[in-house]
């Protein structure tokens, strides 16, 4: 029988909780990871319970949706959106009302698609002008139970001409980056926010983007990388949905929906200028430590 002290202290402890927990609700917070070192077995169980407690049907968590065709403008529009509200990453400090109080958001369910499904549905696009001018589509490509993730621009001169992302001089850079790290370039995966080439390598407008980016939040969806690396600020501001630049927030993990992401700079602007490859470097030794201390997530 526990003695009138101990359930004095449980009453306040309960107390205590409750007052906390309507604090954090007022504030928006619907869940709240603990810091607890638990075993990996129990951090996957409490994963796989989380997930499910914020079941969410498709890929990225959104209803399955009839897949665009560019005969159906209303389907791309209908899966950019709602791509674009489950893509919000975990609400960067600027744009919280408490600056350092990140909500949680739903962490992505992994999807069943294969890349294939997916590329199906790309089809021959013409959903945006910048099908006009390419030579080919520029998929995603590499090792489909990657860990790692790296996420440009859009194809250039290079990439266009032969189909494939990342082969041209910023690509033999993003090679080396990666081979720097421990890996292979067959090991990661390599895609792009835009899969056609810009005329005149220009950003893709914000239009163009999220015509294709769906595209691209279904294979991390089917993939479920550990870490995303994007490379400058066009794949930083559509992965995050952000508008901060890259140089504040390079270096600094992200969440994308449970993924951790790490923005730096693109390699095609270390090209031009090299002193900032030291700083690269220390952006992707993180990513290198955070994947060698942590145990490959089961599928
Ligand atoms: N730059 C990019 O952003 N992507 C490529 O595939 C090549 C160059």
């Amino acid at each position: 029988m526990p003695s009138d002290a101990v359930i004095t202290e449980l009453v306040s402890l309960i107390k205590d909780t409750r007052e906390r927990v309507a604090y954090l609700h007022e504030l928006g917070v619907t869940n709240v990871e603990t810091e607890l070192k638990a075993p990996d077995s129990a951090k996957q169980a409490a994963r796989a319970k989380s997930t499910n407690a914020q079941s969410l049907s498709g890929p990225l968590g959104l209803p399955h949706q009839t897949p665009p065709t560019s005969a159906s403008a209303a389907g791309v529009e209908s899966v950019s959106s709602s791509a674009r509200t489950a893509g919000t990453a975990t609400p960067l400090p600027q744009d919280t009302l408490f600056g350092d109080i990140a909500v949680p958001t739903p962490v992505i369910e992994k999807s069943a698609e294969t890349f294939e499904q997916i590329w199906a549905d790309v089809g021959d696009c013409t959903r945006c002008p910048l099908h006009q001018a390419r030579k080919n589509i520029v998929h995603t490509e590499g090792n489909r139970r990657a860990r790692l993730m790296f996420v440009g621009e859009a194809p250039g001169a290079d990439e266009d001409a032969q189909a494939r992302p990342f082969v041209g001089r910023a690509g033999q850079l993003l090679t080396k980056i990666i081979e720097a790290i421990g890996f292979k370039r067959e090991d990661v995966l390599i895609g792009n926010v835009n899969r056609c080439r810009p005329p005149g390598n220009r950003p893709p407008t914000p239009e163009e983007a999220s015509m294709c980016k769906p595209f691209l939040l279904r294979e991390i969806a089917a993939v479920q990388p550990e870490v995303i690396v994007v490379l400058g600020n066009t794949a930083m501001h559509n992965l995050l949905d952000t508008k901060v630049g890259i140089t504040r927030l390079r270096g600094q993990f992200q969440d994308y929906h449970g993924v951790k992401v790490m923005p730096t700079f693109h390699p095609a602007y270390l090209l031009r200028d090299p002193s900032k490859k030291q700083e690269t470097w220390q952006d992707l030794k993180k990513v290198r430590d955070y994947l060698e201390t942590t145990p490959r997530r089961e599928s």
